[in-house]
């Protein structure tokens, strides 16, 4: 833990009589040196960061709080976000209804483009290796009465961070200080100094620098955060500050995102809106493949695989690229392995549709596979690293952590996102607490709450995935596989046990 110069949690003594002084005396010394203060200073303006601003902002009890958050990206440009109504960002996920919920009470939801927005009520998973499924279809636990239940709502990261900002924004401006294109360029505990001030020496005092060429002369702002929140990513020099340590490890897997175009059905839902969802678990390529819907016929990829397999996807030309995801959902590992393999070059764009159409010919077809995949959005294939990450404790004085800075899963539940959602609902109704009842925002005590309602569930969670990951990576037809199969196969025939499931997949 970070030393702090002053026992934290001694009584309360005034300014005055902390540094013996009669009340009368002032003293007239250059304010340039003192930092500003603040309630809260959020550093990262994701999807956690602004979530938490837009939490506070919107609550009557914590809305009159001073608050900042801190962003080395440009947050206006994030705001002017836009794109053509048939092209989606790369960077999608899927929300669970009660992070729907949370979003729609601090009334962010409404400004999401829902055109832009998919919501999907059936799941598909199943092991490329064994064969064995598990479907979650909701249409299945709804009366014919009501509405089909959601399983997830896809949404570009983009359009929901835009949705955030613009709910800040109608907020209003009274206590609010927003630093984009700034980074912060150190934190250090304050001190105890300035006799008619606080005693800011267990407050982190931020140096807060703007980045890019215009601002090179501007000079760095001082800030002390009564609370200060680390919602800045897997690398967060919040935690750092705090020298708080997290355990965890590399996958030494990518995950392969891209924007496609699916052919139409070859059997309409039924009923007509139900979308689905598509998860093949391929052990001997280094993971699964997930084909998620967007609106009109339109579905983002996410396929975690080995290092090489995702250099090795990126480089194949348009063509090809589609003939591997389309035969990863359709063919058996032997023939895929070989197909990973395959030279290419864009001279010869057909080899691999042609490789998938001759041995799909001699390949028994799973019973539910997604509509074929024919187009590729232009500059949408991408890969990202994937890591394990938590951190060893999310609080420390006069600390918070949330998100991707407090822990980083396996996106293969599409839960790392979901999980900072729900510390950023849980922390502000801590803060909420903390200010309904006088307490000070940034004590231990108030911050325990936080920590102890969030660290069990995303350790879980995180586990869980963990699990699923390491499991799903034994190729072969080994006792792990049929443990799996097993697995899949009787939660497949439980419907109490797979409608729990359910309930937590929908994230209550
Ligand atoms: C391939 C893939 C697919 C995924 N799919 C899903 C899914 O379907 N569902 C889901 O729930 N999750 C998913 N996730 C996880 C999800 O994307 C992340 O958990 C989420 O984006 C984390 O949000 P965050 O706000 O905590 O962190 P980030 O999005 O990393 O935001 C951190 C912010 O802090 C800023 N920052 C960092 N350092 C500083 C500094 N020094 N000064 C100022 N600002 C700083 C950064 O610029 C950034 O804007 C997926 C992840 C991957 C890799």
């Amino acid at each position: 833990m970070r030393p702090i110069s002053r026992a934290v949690l001694r009584p309360y003594v005034c300014p005055t009589c902390r540094h013996g002084i009669s009340a009368g005396r002032r003293r007239f010394g250059s304010k340039s040196d003192s930092p500003d203060l603040y309630d809260v200073v959020c550093v990262g303006g994701g999807p956690a960061g602004l979530g938490l601003l837009a939490a506070l902002r919107a609550s009557p009890i914590t809305s009159k709080l001073k608050v900042a958050l801190i962003e080395s990206q440009d947050l206006r440009k994030a705001k002017a976000w836009d794109l053509e109504p048939n092209q989606f960002s790369n960077r999608v996920s899927s929300l669970t209804p009660s992070t729907v919920s949370f979003l729609r009470s601090i009334g962010a939801y409404d400004h999401l483009d829902v055109n832009r927005v998919q919501d999907y009520q059936d799941m598909q998973v199943w092991d490329g290796q064994t064969g064995s499924r598990i479907s979650f279809d909701w249409s299945m636990e709804t009366s014919p009465f009501e509405d089909m239940r959601t399983v997830a709502t896809m949404t570009e990261n983009a359009n929901l961070v835009r949705a955030l900002l613009r709910r800040i924004a109608d907020l209003g401006d009274e206590n609010l200080s927003l630093f984009s294109n700034a980074t912060v360029a150190s934190i250090e505990n304050g001190s105890d100094l300035k006799p008619e001030g606080p005693d800011l020496s267990a407050w982190p005092v931020l140096t807060v620098k703007p980045t890019g060429p215009a601002a090179e002369t501007e000079t760095p702002k001082r800030i002390a955060a009564r609370l200060l929140v680390g919602a800045d990513g897997i690398n967060s020099p919040v935690r750092s500050f705090a020298d708080i340590p997290t355990q965890g490890w590399d996958y030494g897997r990518h995950g392969v995102v891209a924007t496609l175009a699916l052919d139409e059905p070859a059997t309409p839902p039924f009923p007509a809106s139900k979308r689905t969802a598509y998860q093949r678990f391929l052990p001997a390529l280094g993971g699964p493949i997930a084909l998620l819907p967007l609106p009109d016929n339109h579905a983002t990829l996410v396929w975690s695989t080995t290092p090489e397999n995702a250099a090795y996807l990126k480089s194949l030309p348009t063509p090809a690229f589609l003939a591997m995801v389309n035969a990863a959902f359709r063919l058996d590992m032997t023939d895929l392995t070989y197909m990973m393999g395959m030279q290419s070059s864009s001279s010869d764009s057909t080899s691999h549709q042609d490789e998938l159409t001759w041995r799909a010919q001699h390949t028994p077809l799973p019973s539910q596979i997604p509509p074929a995949a024919t187009a590729v959005q232009a500059g949408t294939v991408a890969s990202f690293p994937l890591r394990f990450r938590h951190a060893a404790q999310y609080i420390s004085p006069r600390i918070a952590l949330v998100g991707d800075a407090a822990h980083v899963i396996h996106p293969l539940a599409g839960q790392g996102l979901n999980l900072g959602l729900a510390d950023v609902a849980s922390l502000s109704k801590t803060i909420q607490y903390a200010v309904s009842h006088g307490m000070d925002i940034g004590d231990l005590l108030t911050l325990e709450r936080y920590s102890s309602e969030r660290y069990l569930p995303n350790a879980k969670i995180g586990g869980a995935c963990d699990l699923l990951h390491k499991m799903y990576n034994v190729p072969g037809e080994g006792p792990v596989a049929l443990a799996r199969s097993l697995g899949l196969g009787v939660v497949d025939r439980l419907p109490f046990v797979k409608s729990f499931l359910m309930k937590n997949a929908e994230g209550y």
